[in-house]
């Protein structure tokens, strides 16, 4: 690796991909970039893009949308997906990508913030099957860093309404449920709305001028879509994690960098069992500390199927007392499960953040958790201070302290926590590029 490379060259450009419900990207970045600044100071010249895809899309939707969104296009679904899921095979056209020379040879770096991160792993596993064309490779993503995804699902998803016994079957006059409703509003009306509310629906011909007025009280009535396995909530539950692990998807393609963030604010309550809750303090953002409450007392017993990290991958609690979530130790197999299965960001537990599949199904290294309101260096800064060569094919875990959902991304302000992740992510998107100049 070069000593002193310039970070301004051969920069390698950043696509962002946001969360669920999330249409923010003209809304919560660019105004930033642009007048604050912000994140974009951190990461030098390098050109940062943020991919539009549907915010309540399924996991598959959305990395097939991504896809298009960089290499322009229209968007195909799949033939055989489309029929599966009862929407039509082609979706948006883009006139132009965001990137439209994205291959092999000119790969990009990601950034996906909660189920964005997902996202990013989904398109990674369509292009290791040649979904896209014989063309495409996995080496076409350089770099995957991950911010609070629910890699391996989450329990909020049950609180909102998804059904703990029959999902993906949503609860009556749940917040899912009101939830769906006002999505299928939001598509019958899309075409009067600005872009900011886009819902990425084309595919399901949901809008005013697709629809007939029958039609969409029905959906009203009982969505399709959201209670189907074709959507994000859904894609978000423990049993479509499971089903993508048996799927062979999410593991390490040998050539990408990968690293995932891992947000949590909660604590654990008793040494009786691993449950977690928020400090009372965090009452200011209600929203985040009842969900973390939920999340931190959840029954796992209650889920049919069962989950499959319940039977066959219990770790001992008691080895787990003395150290803090994000540090782990594998332990013996026949006690409860570890407390990182309930202390959570707000949305997601914390072992669903670290990476796809099982510890011991993946190559992972769990680095020391560090606080959010540490003053700079970095995290990685501060635990690789001498720039080691960097590891491709391996997920690097980073643990923030008193960090909830939203404290890093999608919002810029100016945070201690923000300025230590977006200097971090600069160093690490550098000293890749440096390698890739010096290969
Ligand atoms: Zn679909
Ligand atoms: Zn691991």
């Amino acid at each position: 690796m070069k000593e002193d490379s310039d970070p301004c060259t051969g920069d390698i450009p950043l696509i962002i991909v946001e969360g669920f419900l999330s249409t923010s990207g003209s809304v919560a970045w660019s105004p930033l970039r642009r007048y604050v600044g912000g994140y974009e100071n951190m990461l030098g010249d390098r050109k940062v893009m943020i991919a539009s895809v549907g915010p309540v899309s399924s996991l598959h939707d959305r990395a097939c949308e991504l896809y298009y969104t960089i290499k322009g296009g229209t968007v195909d679904y799949g033939a055989e997906h489309a029929r599966q899921s009862g929407h039509k095979r082609y979706g948006r056209h883009h006139p132009t990508g965001l990137y439209p020379i994205w291959s092999p040879s000119n790969p990009l770096h990601f950034l996906g913030h909660s189920i964005g991160g997902a996202t990013i792993m989904k398109l990674q596993h369509l292009l290791s099957i040649g979904f896209f064309g014989q063309d495409t490779h996995t080496d076409m993503l350089l770099s995957v860093t991950t911010v609070s995804c629910p890699f391996r699902g989450t329990q909020i998803v049950y609180a909102l309404g998804e059904r703990t016994d029959s999902a993906p079957a949503v609860r009556p006059f749940s917040v899912g449920s009101i939830l769906a409703k006002a999505v299928h509003v939001l598509s019958y009306i899309s075409p009067l709305l600005p872009k900011a509310l886009d819902l990425h629906a084309d595919s399901r011909a949901l809008s005013y001028q697709e629809c007939s007025l029958t039609s969409f009280l029905r959906h009203l009535w009982r969505s399709s879509w959201a209670e189907g396995r074709d959507a994000t909530p859904f894609d978000v539950t423990f049993e479509a994690a499971d089903e993508r692990d048996a799927n062979d998807e999410g593991h390490c393609n040998p050539n990408t960098y990968y690293t995932s963030y891992t947000a949590f604010f909660t604590n654990r309550v008793s040494s009786e069992n691993g449950k977690h809750s928020p400090p009372i303090t965090n009452i200011r953002i209600p929203p985040l500390y009842f969900s973390a409450r939920s999340i931190g007392s959840f029954d796992f017993e209650s889920l049919v199927p069962q989950p499959s990290f319940l039977p066959d991958h219990r770790t001992a609690l008691d080895d787990f007392a003395l150290v803090k979530p994000g540090i782990l130790r594998r332990a013996s197999q026949d006690a409860e499960l570890s407390e990182h299965y309930w202390a959570n960001d707000g949305v997601v537990p914390v072992f669903s953040q670290w990476h796809p599949r099982e510890c011991a199904e993946t190559r992972c290294i769990h680095h020391e958790s560090s606080p959010a309101s540490a003053p700079l260096p970095s995290p990685r800064l501060r635990q690789h201070p001498e720039k080691r060569l960097l590891e491709p094919g391996v997920w690097n875990v980073y643990t923030l302290e008193d960090t909830h959902h939203l404290s890093v991304l999608p919002l810029w302000v100016g945070s201690s926590c923000q300025q230590n992740f977006w200097s971090d992510l600069g160093d690490f998107l550098n000293n890749i590029d440096s390698q890739q100049l010096d290969v």
